[in-house]
């Protein structure tokens, strides 16, 4: 009998589906909200559903990024890790390995997780709202952050996972078949499985489909300048505001995930923020505005940015949700600082959802969740005062 193609279910920033009660339901459904339907967000393609998963599935792929040193060992070129490894061994994401002096992708073509999402779960608010997104994630991570809400995969190895047997261009023929708009390169880092993301960009594009990558920006300058040829938008983590915070809960750096905002903004990848606030970690608002307003100088104003709800998980069970009062300090922190299109993430139902035009003021895209109700865009202008709004919205 054949395995589900989804062994595992993965998160994105957000946990919580919408909580509507009956009343609630019914009021957005008569004001038009667009609902995806179970079958749209979680239906299989055809094409997959004779996957089977397999334990400990490994396909290499040669990778085109690290240097040669003297006795076998290489160096990492990929992300600022640069990972010296030895022949026989791998590099911290634990998808890379030297063999006899060349370095190998693990992951290329073996995702162990495929979904059709909405793209407001990315999450993007810019990018085409009301759309799934086919998305897709191979295992292992360049970080290990103790608040990670898919570790079960990100900080696994190939051999401890169920993962599936899936080309570049079955993913562009299942994401045509589900009627997806875009394909999504998420839940774990992307860069540990980068062979992979750009070749599937490639076919996608010839497709007509929008390539859209959620990452923690931990990446070199010449990988990163490859991958903006063929990406449309990134949704990019800044997870805090010092080198102690990304040193100490994520085992990276903050210098690096700065620079990659800045070449994705310079190359006119459409990009939006997600800093998750964490009760005591990083929610201390005199960061939370020295961050906001480096966005805005180096950025723009119009950087689309989430506050996003910390749920305990993995390493910090112990501390608390984040309190919806927190976010929303975070929020009038950021709008007081400049920035434009500030959002509340994983509290369905919040003001701090929908996109307001920053001129006239007017509702201009209201969500809950991952629905999407009014839209009062005209060819991305605010259809009142005409206002453009950054984004890609056809
Ligand atoms: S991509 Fe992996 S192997 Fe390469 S430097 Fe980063 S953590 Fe090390």
């Amino acid at each position: 009998m054949s395995e589900p193609l989804l062994k595992y279910s993965p998160r994105e920033t957000a946990l919580s589906e919408p909580q509507l009660t009956k009343r609630e339901f019914l009021k957005f459904s008569g004001a038009g909200f667009c609902l995806l339907s179970a079958a749209q967000i979680f239906g299989l393609p055809k094409t997959s559903q004779a996957q089977t998963a397999k334990k400990g599935l490994i396909k290499t792929k040669l990778s085109p990024f690290f240097t040669s040193l003297s006795g076998g060992e290489i160096q990492c070129d990929l992300c600022p890790k640069r990972c010296r490894v030895s022949k026989g061994k791998r590099g911290a994401c634990r998808v890379r390995e030297n063999r006899d002096g060349n370095y190998y992708s693990l992951v290329y073509g073996n995702p162990c997780a495929v979904h059709l999402d909405p793209i407001e779960k990315k999450p993007f608010f810019h990018v085409l709202p009301a759309t799934t997104s086919f998305s897709v994630a191979t295992v292992g991570c360049n970080f290990q952050c103790k608040f990670c809400q898919n570790w079960e995969i990100s900080q696994a190895s190939p051999e401890d996972v169920y993962s599936y047997d899936v080309s570049p261009e079955m993913i562009v023929k299942m994401a045509k078949e589900v009627g997806a708009h875009s394909v999504a390169y998420t839940y774990v880092e992307p860069t540990i499985f980068y062979e992979y993301m750009v070749d599937i960009c490639q076919l996608a594009k010839k497709a007509d489909l929008l390539n859209v990558y959620h990452s923690n920006g931990f990446i070199n300058p010449e990988p990163l300048k490859n991958l903006c040829k063929v990406m449309d938008a990134a949704n990019i983590d800044l997870k805090g505001f010092t080198e102690a915070f990304y040193r100490d809960l994520c085992s990276g750096e903050l210098t690096p995930v700065l620079e990659t905002l800045k070449t994705l903004k310079k190359e006119k990848v459409h990009l939006e923020i997600t800093n998750l606030v964490i009760p005591t970690q990083n929610d201390d608002l005199s960061g939370i505005k020295e961050m906001c307003l480096w966005v805005k100088r180096e950025l723009g104003a119009d950087t689309p940015i989430h506050f996003s709800r910390f749920y305990p998980l993995y390493k910090l069970r112990s501390l608390p949700p984040t309190p919806v009062s927190t976010l929303e300090k975070a929020r009038n922190t950021a709008l007081s600082s400049g920035l434009e299109y500030v959002y509340i993430g994983n509290i369905p139902g919040h003001e701090g959802e929908h996109t307001f035009c920053p001129k006239c003021k007017k509702l201009l895209i209201q969500r809950i969740g991952y629905m999407i109700g009014e839209n009062h865009l005209k060819g991305g202008k605010c259809k009142y005062c005409g206002k453009p709004i950054p984004g890609i919205w056809t």
